[in-house]
């Protein structure tokens, strides 16, 4: 088998790639590990929440332009600008992400969102999760305001139906196994497909195949000790082949190796994602409440920060928890503002009317103390400072060897309601170093003739953090440079 430009993976790095390059007039091939069913790797199973820079309603019109009146009227948007952007990438990865990863993403996420919508990618602003009612209007806060519609499934769909549209063809049940390549570079890929060896040829290859979070082994190497208990929050598929593969014929690591996107996720959640929850299973409505763990402790300040800023850093914290679990509690006060997930029937949940009795129903913790670090937290809070869920408000604890910043209120008012999570693993942020126009470098810093990289299998991008949303935007960013680089490259070839 021969094509141009071979892309491995079908998910939304791939599949932006495989746009890009037959744009550029390329002939253009997917492979994909999974069943059709299966395909669309971690970003079917996302919610579709996408972080891009925007100046204010004029720049959201353009990638939602069936937004009514009435929306506009009763929602304060605001704007997210390119520098707030490259600024809380920065901020959230302690400054070591790649900055000319971080100004590409920034920079070129809108340009990007709206070539998504020319192959019929749409848009919708996320109301249900990024905007509280107050005062009568929605306000958007954090930075995230718009999802694909339909969620991951609905990006997955319309990136396969462009595809489809463009004549690109998808390869499932194709396991890219190895790089072919000599002293010219990168000549095409060793396939299992349908279980039997074959090779493929092609003038450049996209690698846009995830990162190693479900391969227990490497999570375990390179993560630490305890990260074979976390739970994988989405597809089985990620297994680290294609970095495997890149590392092999002489890629250069980069990036934060032992780190990775890790949340919390039901206690009870299977090993693997289900499509059909989805990402239901996580538990992110901690800010208005406390997490406690087995000794009946809080362990974190669940205020620190708005949600999108901690919650990928959280799951690592349940890790190191005794027993790798802990429990979010919430009385009635806050019960409104807790998101959809808290409603799925698959839920670890306890209620009661009184503290005492919450106590004795949540497994696992030691009750005495439980109450103890309730009573003192209740009595820490400076609540003379007004509760607002949609600002970082600083109602703050005073006195606590663990603090919470924002968001406290007393835990008070019964009915109680307690969520039991774990550590659920999104992806691992460790991967191949790219130059901006996605090729991949080796040992020398030169690019291996050939070889493109997208998605979750970058590194530099993230370290020890993540700003929500920014998963789907750098796939798209990196997947449309990376494809157009590789399909000008396949077509000069030709
Ligand atoms: C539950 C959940 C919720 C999330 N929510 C969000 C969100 O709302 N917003 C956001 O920005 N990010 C979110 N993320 C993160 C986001 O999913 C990823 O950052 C992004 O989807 C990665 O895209 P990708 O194309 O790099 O990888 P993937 O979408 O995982 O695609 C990789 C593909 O490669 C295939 N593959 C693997 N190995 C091989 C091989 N050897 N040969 C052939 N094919 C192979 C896999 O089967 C898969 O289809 C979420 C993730 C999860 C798990």
């Amino acid at each position: 088998m021969e094509t141009d430009v071979l892309v491995i993976g079908a998910g939304n790095a791939a599949m932006c790639a495989a746009l890009a390059a037959r744009e550029q007039g390329a002939r253009v091939l997917v492979l994909e590990k999974s069943s059709k069913k299966e395909r669309g790797g971690n970003s079917a199973f996302t919610a579709g929440a996408i972080r891009v820079a925007y100046r204010g309603i004029e720049d959201l019109l353009q990638l939602i332009p069936d937004l009514t009146e009435e929306e506009m009227a009763n929602t304060d948007f605001g704007s997210y600008t390119e520098d707030q952007y490259f600024d809380d990438l920065c901020r959230v990865t302690q400054d070591r992400i790649d900055p000319e990863l971080a100004s590409i993403l920034a920079s070129q996420s809108f340009d990007t969102l709206r070539w998504m919508c020319k192959h019929n990618v749409r848009f919708a602003p996320i109301y249900g999760r990024q905007a509280f009612k107050v005062n009568g209007k929605f306000s958007f806060w954090g930075g995230l305001t718009i999802e694909a519609v339909g969620g991951g499934p609905g990006l997955v769909q319309s990136l396969h139906e462009a595809a489809e549209r463009e004549g690109i063809s998808v390869l499932y049940h194709a396991r890219a196994i190895e790089l072919l390549c000599d002293d010219d570079g990168v000549r095409g890929v060793r396939v299992l497909w349908e279980g039997k060896s074959t090779e493929i040829i092609a003038k450049s290859v996209v690698l846009a195949a995830g990162g190693f979070q479900s391969n227990l082994e490497m999570r375990t190497r390179y993560l630490g000790p305890g990260w074979e208990f976390a739970k994988v929050r989405g597809t089985r598929f990620n297994t680290g082949d294609a970095l495997q593969m890149a590392l092999k014929i002489g890629a250069r690591p980069f990036g934060h190796w032992s780190g990775c996107h890790a949340v919390g996720w039901d206690r009870n959640a299977p090993e693997f994602g289900d499509l059909v929850v989805g990402d239901g299973f996580q538990k992110h409505s901690y800010p208005f409440g406390i997490m406690v763990n087995a000794m009946g402790e809080r362990f974190l300040d669940e205020g620190a920060d708005f949600r999108n800023y901690t919650y990928a850093k959280y799951g690592r914290e349940i890790l190191n928890q005794p027993g790798q679990f802990a429990w979010q509690i919430f009385d009635q006060k806050v019960r409104h503002l807790l998101r959809d997930e808290y409603r799925i029937r698959q839920v670890t949940k306890v209620t009661a009317p009184t503290l005492e009795e919450l106590a004795n129903k949540l497994e696992g913790v030691d009750h005495y103390k439980f109450l103890v670090t309730v009573k003192q937290f209740n009595q820490s809070i400076r609540t003379e400072i007004p509760f607002n869920p949609n600002v970082k408000d600083g109602r703050c604890t005073v006195g606590l060897s663990i603090p919470k910043s924002n968001w406290a209120n007393p835990m008070d008012q019964g009915p109680y309601e307690a969520y039991a999570v774990t550590c659920g693993i999104t992806f691992t942020f460790g991967g191949l170093k790219i130059n901006g126009h996605g090729e991949v470098l080796n040992e020398d810093e030169k690019p291996i003739p050939g070889l493109y990289a997208a998605g979750e299998i970058v590194g530099g991008l993230f370290y020890f953090n993540y700003p929500g949303g920014s998963g789907l935007a750098a796939g798209a960013v990196f997947g449309k440079r990376a494809g157009e680089c590789a399909g000008r490259l396949a077509v000069m070839k030709s």
